[in-house]
Formats: C-alpha cells, sequence, structure tokens
C-alpha cells in the first residue's frame, strides 16, 4: 500500500501544471441531442450542459459545444471502425465528451473515461400492461373452468352414488299408504332425479324437502355438504378480489420473456452500448436476442426518440437504459420498466486517450468526485429527472361493481326462465300425449265392454 502511495504522488504533482493548462483553454465539447430542438444561444440545456458548466467553473476552461455529426454514441463496425462520439474523440475532432456515454471495456482501449458521473443499467421500456375489464361473466372467474368443471362432475356423481346407496338401504323404503299398514307396496323418493335435486340443493345453500333418513344415505349427504361449504367459501372469499380489481396482464415481464417470444419485436439505439452489450454477450439469453435485434431491419433505433415513439404506437420493447426509462416514465404515464437491470455500469465524461490528453480526464474525475461529494450530482438530477409522477394504480381498486362486470348473471337468469318456459311447454304436450292414449285405451275398452254387454244381451 505504501509502495503504491509513494508511486501515485509524482504523478499527481506532475500533473498541477495540467491544470493551469486547462485553464483559460477553450475546449471542444461533443455531446449528443436526447430531448427536444432548442434553438439560440441556449440551444443546449440539461444535465450533462450544467455538469459541463460546473467542470468548467472548477477547472477554469471555456467550451465550445458541438452536436456529434452523425448523432451517434459509438460502436465500432465489423472493420474495426469507430463512429460517433467516440470516433470524434478519437480522431481529435473533440477534446471532450459530454453527454450519457457509457463506460464500456470496448470504448477504454480506445478514448479515455473519467470516473462515472451516474450510474445505471439496461432494463427494458415497454408501455403499461391494459387493465383489462372483469367481463360481464367474470363471476365465473373466482374458480378456475376445469374447477366448475369438476364440480359439475361430483354434483352428478353424488347423485348417482346417493341413488344407489337409497336403493341398497333398506330404511328408505317407505309405505306411501300411511292409514294402510299392512300394505306391501313400498316406495322410495330417491329416484335420479330427486337425488340431482338434493345435490344442487345443497351445493347453492338451500337444500331440498327430500332429506335421507339412513346411516349410508347420510354420509353421502353429509360429505356433500361439506364439500360444497368448502367450494362456496373459496368462491365468495376470492369474488370480491376478482369482480372489483382490474387485472393486470402484463405479457412480459423480464428480458428472457422477450427471448422466448418472436410477437413482441424488441431492440435498442443503433451503435449505442446497449446494442455493444448484445453483440458481445456470451450469455445464451442475450445471444439469442441480439440474434433476432439483428435479424430484423427495424428492431434498431436511431435514438431515444424514436424507440419511444415506437413504444408508445407498436407492440415494441426497447431496451435501454434504466436512466433514460426513468426519465421517460415519470413525463408518460403509459410506460414503464418492465423487470430488474441487465446490468450496472456508468456514464463517464470521455476525452481522447494519450499522454496528452489523459492529464484533462484525471482533472476532470476529481471535479468529478467534489461535485459527487458536494451533493452537487444529486441536486442536478433531481433538478432534471424529476417529473409530475404518475398517479397510483391502487386507487382503481375500489370501483363499483357495473353491468360490464356481473351482468352474465342477468343473462343466466334469463336463459333459465327460457329454459323452464320450454320445459313446461315440453311438460304439457308429453302429458297432453299420454292423456289422450289413455282415453284412447279407455274408449277402446268402453266400445268392447259394450259389445261384450251387447253380446251377452
Ligand atoms: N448511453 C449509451 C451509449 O453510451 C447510448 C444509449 C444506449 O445504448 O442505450 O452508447
Amino acid at each position: 500500500y505504501r509502495g503504491m502511495k509513494l508511486m501515485e504522488k509524482p504523478t499527481r504533482e506532475k500533473n498541477t501544471n495540467v491544470t493551469d493548462s486547462l485553464a483559460n483553454r477553450t475546449l471542444i465539447v461533443t455531446t449528443i441531442q436526447s430531448e427536444k430542438e432548442l434553438v439560440g444561444n441556449d440551444r443546449y440545456e440539461g444535465y450533462c450542459m450544467d455538469l459541463l458548466k460546473e467542470l468548467s467553473n472548477i477547472l477554469g476552461f471555456t467550451y465550445e459545444v458541438r452536436l456529434v455529426g452523425d448523432g451517434k454514441y459509438g460502436a465500432q463496425n465489423d472493420k474495426g471502425e469507430w463512429n460517433g462520439m467516440v470516433r470524434e474523440l478519437i480522431d481529435h475532432v473533440a477534446d471532450l465528451a459530454v453527454a450519457p456515454l457509457t463506460i464500456t471495456y470496448v470504448r477504454e482501449k480506445v478514448i479515455d473515461f473519467s470516473k462515472p458521473f451516474m450510474t445505471l443499467g439496461i432494463s427494458i421500456l415497454y408501455r403499461k400492461p391494459n387493465g383489462t375489464n372483469p367481463g360481464v361473466f367474470s363471476f365465473l372467474n373466482p374458480l378456475s373452468p376445469d374447477i366448475w368443471m369438476y364440480v359439475l362432475l361430483a354434483c352428478t356423481g353424488v347423485s348417482c352414488c346417493h341413488s344407489l346407496s337409497f336403493r341398497f338401504t333398506p330404511y328408505e323404503w317407505y309405505n306411501p299408504h300411511a292409514c294402510n299398514p299392512s300394505s306391501t307396496l313400498v316406495q322410495n323418493n330417491f329416484t335420479l332425479l330427486n337425488s340431482f335435486w338434493f345435490g344442487i340443493g345443497a351445493l347453492m345453500r338451500q337444500g331440498s324437502e327430500v332429506m335421507p333418513k339412513a346411516l349410508s344415505t347420510r354420509i353421502v349427504g353429509g360429505i356433500w355438504w361439506f364439500f360444497t361449504l368448502i367450494i362456496i367459501s373459496s368462491y365468495t372469499a376470492n369474488l370480491a378480489a376478482f369482480l372489483t380489481v382490474e387485472r393486470m396482464d402484463a405479457p412480459i415481464d423480464s428480458a428472457d420473456d422477450l427471448a422466448k417470444q418472436t410477437r413482441i419485436e424488441y431492440g435498442a439505439v443503433r451503435d449505442g452500448s446497449t446494442m455493444t452489450f448484445f453483440k458481445k454477450s456470451k450469455i445464451s439469453t442475450y445471444e439469442k436476442m441480439w440474434a433476432f435485434m439483428s435479424s430484423r431491419k427495424t428492431a434498431l433505433v436511431k435514438n431515444n426518440k424514436e424507440g419511444i415513439t415506437r413504444v408508445l404506437t407498436t407492440d415494441y420493447a426497447m431496451l435501454m437504459e434504466s436512466t433514460s426509462i426513468e426519465y421517460i416514465s415519470q413525463r408518460n404515464c403509459n410506460l414503464t420498466q418492465i423487470g430488474g437491470l441487465i446490468d450496472s455500469k456508468g456514464y463517464g465524461v470521455g476525452t481522447p486517450i494519450g499522454k496528452r490528453s489523459s492529464p484533462y480526464r484525471d482533472k476532470i474525475t476529481i471535479a468529478i468526485l467534489q461535485l459527487q461529494e458536494e451533493g452537487k450530482l444529486h441536486m442536478m438530477k433531481e433538478k432534471w429527472w424529476r417529473g409530475n409522477g404518475c398517479p397510483e394504480e391502487d386507487n382503481k381498486e375500489a370501483n363499483a361493481l357495473g353491468v360490464e362486470n356481473i351482468g352474465g348473471i342477468f343473462i343466466v337468469l334469463a336463459a333459465g326462465l327460457v329454459l323452464s318456459v320450454f320445459v313446461a311447454i315440453g311438460e304439457f304436450i308429453y302429458k297432453a300425449r299420454r292423456n289422450a292414449d289413455i282415453e284412447e285405451v279407455s274408449e277402446e275398452q268402453h266400445d268392447c265392454s259394450s259389445k261384450e254387454f251387447k253380446s251377452a244381451k
């Protein structure tokens, strides 16, 4: 440790004249526009411009801001040539790059970076999931379709079981003619239809007029009551939550979800560090995502602004830096960050590499650390990032129920009534037919008997 300190000291001392050399110099600063375009003398404003002002105050240089020619951050093409702000630093067209320029391994090899003035990570920008309003049949939602089907099956099964045990047990058969105890005619109330009626009555918490008397049938009845008790209680407990809360169904939750599908298109800013991250990644999920992004012409966008418009207007998810996502989602409440951060890195002030220019970097690093420790960086971030905020989601919770939520139950009622009318007509026709048949038979009998009567005469 001592050795390191001893080695470091001379370099620091050597740098003292650099501050002097920085003072009163005019530096060309390259930057990039990420928000609305301004005109006039104060054409450029924002966090980076404030940072630049602070740096120039501390180090005493003056500056001239120029927007990067190609509007790019900087990436290497297949031939190894750089573009964007990185290229301008390499070519010494600019002395500093004060922009949201991410410190990366590949860039660090061709330009110098100060210590980071802001930390961030890659995440996903996507539109907020639409609240799906519960539909008219949402009263069915508390139980899954499978459970509804099983309940129906169970009800039918139990009715069959019930009616079977009623048939077997001797204790359910009774004499229908109470006044005639010697009658050998016995009757059992539990036909299959009556058993079903008993099951439905219990399920609907209504009971029915037919009640089991034998132990065996009471066991079946009791256990069915217990079953219905649990089903109905679970249904009731879940119902409130399902009817009143708008359900937020997000189609994607993480980068893994994105990689698994192709329906939602996704991409990043062309020639930025996010794109480079995916291009160089050896992690299979990200490799797969890069294969998707590079195969589609439309997946990569020119800048954040274009990406945001695409997210808002089409089914597109944008891989963006958390700082930008935070900024956008404060201002546009339809947008949100999906999942956590994929990586962790920082923005730094870029300078050309080499002996001649790296002293800038040390001075700038010291100034940045100073600004950070004074809390100025934090204040600046607050100043530029804080937006109006978005309304909390949970005040949607206490909605009154409308026809659109439970209207389905009226449909069921109407359908039941219509069915009952048809069944009544059916019953009427059936009975009328049977009566006609009986009448015919009795008339025939009547004819025969009169004939017999006549012949006997
Ligand atoms: N900050 C990035 C860079 O330095 C640009 C934005 C991005 O790639 O998401 O290249």
